[in-house]
């Protein structure tokens, strides 16, 4: 079935379909026409501008939100927002265990540092010590051979002296 409308009148006239491309009156005003062949369907209207501008928008932030890689901090913070209680107490106790153990590792290495001090000041004083030690050794060997050699004058000055006696009384 066909419908078109009359030229002249307007009068909606039906048509079969082997009817197409055959001469008739219109009923209404006897006017004569040629069955038209049906329009193709119309295709469907652009879409206007605004509406393109606005799909355009919708679509390129929800591909943006597919796509977008999020960062660290937000999904830190997406994470203490969006996950359970549980969640969060876990969370909480990692990050302070985190700081137990950093406060450790500071210590750990103050320890270090002082230990390695000490070492050094008892290495220093040990060598202060030993030179200490040998000054004293070298000192008593210099007092001991002084006293040798005041010991040997003592005792020539003696014999010096007795011989003296001597020839008095040999004379
Ligand atoms: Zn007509």
């Amino acid at each position: 079935m066909i419908k078109f409308k009359c030229a002249r009148c307007g009068a909606v006239i039906k048509a079969a379909d082997g009817a197409i491309g055959k001469n008739v009156k219109c009923p209404s005003c006897q006017l004569k026409l040629t069955v038209p062949r049906p329009k193709a369907r119309k295709p469907l209207p652009p879409l206007k501008p605004v509406l393109m501008v606005t799909a355009g928008v919708v679509v390129f932030l929800f591909v943006g939100w597919l796509v977008w890689p999020s960062p660290e901090v937000t999904r830190t913070q997406k994470q203490k927002d969006g996950v359970s209680e549980r969640d969060r107490e876990r969370l909480e106790r990692q990050e302070f265990e985190a700081g137990l153990k950093r406060e450790r590792e500071a210590l750990l290495r103050e320890e270090s540092m002082r230990r390695k001090d000490v070492e050094v000041y008892e290495r220093r004083q040990a060598e202060d010590f030993r030179k200490a030690e040998e000054a004293r050794r070298k000192e008593e060997e210099r007092n001991q051979q002084r006293f040798e050699l005041e010991e040997k004058l003592r005792r020539e000055r003696e014999e010096i002296e007795k011989r003296k006696d001597k020839n008095l009384y040999v004379d």
